[in-house]
């Protein structure tokens, strides 16, 4: 194999040089081929373990025979009917490929060389990653040091003339830590004309917290928000990559303008429209998650190991030392979680809520791992 030509790397602008990769949980594939073990289950990408709803497949089905075609380019339909339940315009909603891409946008909108965004530890990997691939600083705050969590304070403190974006991960991924209405509304009352705050609420559905905020219904009075939601998550789509935001229509139209033409391909729109419509399932799936977060902590609390208390669809677990080794002893067993030593949290493991059965072979295995 030719070695890669380490000077093509000296072409690349100096925030891609120093970037480092997502990195996505493994394949069941990947894992059965590389340890030879059958039936794997995957816990590590906060997938809905319900699947989509029946409705949303059926219409994905149906737009296959169209395929020929290119996606409806303003996503109208979808578009249509996000504007309907978030009470907006059509005009507020950008779609992404996944909200990923929307917060990509944001970066190639606001930030640039000379400017900076500011965001928690621990935070969202995607964040540094859209930050620095534009030549921006990322402003880093500590995080609170009971939980993990986003520390507003320090977060404010951090922000200075050169600041354009703010991001807060509400819930925190893959803290599962959240804020409450009053604090994060004073936060965002607070902030200069000058800085956007994306509110990424990529697992609002499952948040069941009396003060737990919806911030798109803020956006009258704050015209510098920028709310993300996504299909990937609740919606059980994380496949087929449908995301958005609603914002300020001078916000969604700067969006729009760095949107990839036909972004969300055809399938996609087809289904999450369908998604939006099926309250059952997604009811379902907040059933399994409240249920599934209750076993794996009783599990834990069992097995003497404590967690952060997470209100997302996942839960880190401290292993009590260094989570790479039990990762590895959890592989061989056929368990896939994820290791969050790259978000800076080298002791513990995000473990997404699985099925019944699923959970309760985790926690075994987990038992086993612990040595
Ligand atoms: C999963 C996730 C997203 C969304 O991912 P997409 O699949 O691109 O919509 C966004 N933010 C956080 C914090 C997440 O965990």
């Amino acid at each position: 194999m030719k070695q890669p030509d380490s000077r093509y790397q000296e072409l690349a602008v100096p925030g891609v040089r120093a970037l480092h990769p997502y990195l996505p949980g493994k394949p069941i594939e990947a894992l059965e081929r590389e340890y030879g073990v059958e039936h794997a289950i995957k816990l590590a990408s906060n997938e809905n373990p319900l699947g989509p709803a029946p409705a949303a497949i059926a219409a994905a089905q149906q737009e296959l025979a169209g395929l020929a075609r290119y996606p409806e380019g303003s996503g109208y339909r979808l578009t249509a009917a996000l504007a309907r339940k978030h009470a907006v315009e059509p005009a507020a909603i950008t779609l992404g490929n996944g909200s990923n891409d929307v917060l990509d946008m944001v970066a190639r909108v606001f930030l640039g060389p000379g400017r900076e965004a500011v965001f928690s530890a621990h935070a969202f990997a995607v964040y540094p990653i859209v930050v620095q691939a534009v030549g921006a600083s990322a402003r880093i705050a500590a995080a609170q040091t009971d939980n993990h969590g986003h520390d507003l304070a320090a977060m404010a403190a951090l922000i200075g003339p050169d600041t354009r974006v703010v991001f807060i991960a509400n819930p925190n991924n893959p803290t599962g830590t959240w804020l409450a209405e009053p604090a994060l509304r004073r936060f965002v009352a607070g902030l200069p004309d000058h800085v956007i705050v994306v509110i990424d609420e990529a697992y609002f559905e499952y948040v069941e917290q009396a003060d737990y905020p919806d911030t798109s219904r803020w956006l009258a009075e704050f015209p510098n928000l920028v709310v993300t939601r996504t299909f990937s998550k609740a919606y059980g789509l994380a496949g087929l990559r449908a995301g958005y935001a609603v914002s300020a229509p001078g916000i969604a139209d700067l969006l729009n303008r760095v949107r990839h033409p036909f972004n969300v391909n055809s399938v996609a729109q087809a289904a999450a429209v369908a998604a939006l419509d099926d309250s059952t399932h997604l009811e379902a799936a907040i059933r399994l998650n409240r249920e599934g977060l209750q076993q794996l902590e009783a599990g834990f609390e069992k097995t003497g190991l404590s967690w952060i208390a997470s209100v997302g669809n996942f839960i880190a677990v401290d292993t009590g030392q260094d989570a790479a080794g039990v990762y590895e002893r959890l592989l061989q067993q056929g368990v896939i979680v994820r290791p969050v030593a790259n978000y800076g949290l080298p002791q513990h493991l995000r473990v997404t809520v699985g099925l019944p059965e699923e959970n309760e072979r985790f926690l075994s295995a987990i038992e086993r791992a612990l040595v």
